[in-house]
């Protein structure tokens, strides 16, 4: 049957498999059925929870406004599917078109989107990490423990880790007058997101709110009484911390370990697909009916070398799911490509943090408009002379010209200036990005591949 037989026959009749009940999943299954999908829908969810959203429980919810269950996504319409909630997929039979559940049932489809996601990252010891005190931050249900314990008053929070989950945390801990404690292994808050020369802003914000921030430690260990509560941090400089709650916030695993073995380019940092969101196999050749989105895909993109991107965006799992959904039902030259930019915001200790681009594959900076000194500000990130990303503090409205100048690929350092340029030297200055050699936690996109324009790739011609 021709291909685009097939698609049609897939969009009338065919059995749609989303695995990953949350964000991108959703978004996937509603624009199946949007786009005309009338086939069988089975969503599958270990979580035991309706779709809800995560950007919340970092923000509202640990200041007590919102509560935990109450982040529900709103439904853009009815999704006439069968729901999966509460149980893993355990396993995935490529040839025969299988997901194996770990109840031990197993469900057939014809096209499959994997949009799993990403877990928090434990505290490495484990003994430790079960320590009544000791909380990660990525569902529901951490979120109503950790907000249960805040609001009891805790004498002191300790936050491992300053990525922008850490710093969002340590600022709902101020805002609810808790004495907070930040360990960070960088040399400044976001510097992995961000580089070290925003950072410096982002650490003085956090002292500046009265956070007891400690850069360049790691945390050695949690000790416990002999009841099981947390009672004392040490740390990689020799101090030793009285903390009754501890919050790990070491950054994302993807959850890609059901699929080992399925023969999928799947690993630690996600599903590999190409830019139609269709996943590679562990050769590198595209598959034809499994599809990638969200938090676990990593994905090549154009405008940065053509480099795979993992991002940990909100804005990207939206985008990418609709664009799988679109190609899951459409055929040849109907498929599109996932070319969103990256995209992200946050919301600490006051400030609106907003970026575009990516921020960690910049070699220089210019602060375009505001001042760093004055935490208002836009940052523009430059790479081999053209624009790159854009980062703004409590200048939001301001990004979309940026995401122009990114997308144009406009020469960098900017040749324009504006009357707000008040500021701290109009020269590019290094970005400052730590050794990405060394391991962090900080990046909400990560980078893998090379840059073409590194020449790593050698042609040798054949023998005569
Ligand atoms: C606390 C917090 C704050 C955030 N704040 C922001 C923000 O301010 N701005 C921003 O842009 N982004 C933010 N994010 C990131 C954003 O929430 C994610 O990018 C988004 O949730 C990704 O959606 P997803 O559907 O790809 O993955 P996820 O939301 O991780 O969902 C994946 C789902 O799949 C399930 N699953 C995993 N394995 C299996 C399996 N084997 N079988 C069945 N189901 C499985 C998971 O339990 C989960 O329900 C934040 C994230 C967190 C945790």
């Amino acid at each position: 049957m021709a291909a685009d037989g097939a698609a049609e026959v897939f969009r009338r009749r065919g059995h749609a498999v989303v695995v990953g009940a949350s964000l991108a999943g959703l978004r996937a299954a509603e624009t199946l059925r949007e786009e005309g999908f009338t086939g069988t829908l089975t969503m599958i969810g270990d979580e035991p929870r309706d779709p809800y959203d995560r950007p919340p429980l970092s923000k509202q919810v640990l200041l007590g406004r919102v509560p935990a269950d109450g982040t529900e996504l709103p439904r853009r319409r009815a999704l006439d599917a069968r729901w999966r909630l509460g149980v893993a997929a355990a396993g995935l039979d490529l040839a025969g078109r299988r997901v194996r559940l770990a109840d031990g049932e197993e469900v057939a489809f014809d096209r499959l989107l994997i949009a799993t996601g990403a877990r928090a990252r434990p505290w490495f010891r484990e003994s430790e990490a079960a320590l009544d005190g000791v909380f990660v931050l990525r569902t529901a249900d951490d979120a109503a423990r950790l907000t249960r314990r805040l609001a009891a008053g805790p004498r002191r929070v300790l936050v491992v880790g300053a990525g922008f989950t850490g710093s969002e945390i340590a600022s709902a801990c101020r805002e609810r007058g808790l004495e907070v404690t930040v360990a960070e292994r960088g040399p400044a808050p976001l510097v992995g997101a961000l580089g070290g020369v925003v950072g410096a802003v982002a650490a003085r914000l956090q002292r500046d709110h009265g956070v007891d921030l400690r850069c360049g430690v790691t945390v050695t260990a949690l000790e416990g009484d002999l009841a099981g509560r947390l009672r004392r941090a040490h740390l990689s400089d020799g101090a030793a911390l009285d903390v009754d709650v501890a919050v790990i916030g070491l950054g994302a695993i993807r959850n890609t370990e059901w699929l080992t073995g399925s023969g999928l380019a799947a690993g630690p940092r996600g599903v590999a697909c190409d830019a139609g969101c269709r996943a590679f196999d562990v050769h590198g050749i595209v598959t034809d009916d499994v599809f990638v989105a969200g938090d676990v895909a990593r994905s090549p993109h154009p405008l940065f070398g053509y480099q795979f991107l993992s991002l940990e965006h909100w804005g990207n799992a939206v985008a990418q799911a609709e664009v799988a959904a679109h190609n899951m039902i459409s055929s040849g030259l109907d498929r599109r490509p996932h070319l969103w930019l990256p995209a992200f915001w946050s919301a600490q200790f006051g400030v609106n943090v907003k970026s575009v681009g990516v921020p960690p594959l910049g070699d220089e900076l210019v602060v375009t408009q505001g001042a760093l000194a004055e935490n208002r500000f836009v940052a523009a990130y430059g790479f081999q002379g053209r624009f790159i990303a854009a980062v703004a503090f409590d200048q939001g409205r301001w990004l979309d010209f940026y995401r122009g100048l990114i997308e144009s690929a406009a020469p960098f350092p900017p040749a324009f200036t504006n009357l707000d340029r008040r500021t701290d030297g109009t020269r590019p200055v290094p970005a400052d990005f730590p050794d990405p050699s060394l391991p962090t936690h900080g990046p909400t996109v990560t980078l893998s591949g090379y840059s073409p324009s590194e020449r790593r790739l050698r042609f040798t011609p054949a023998p005569a």
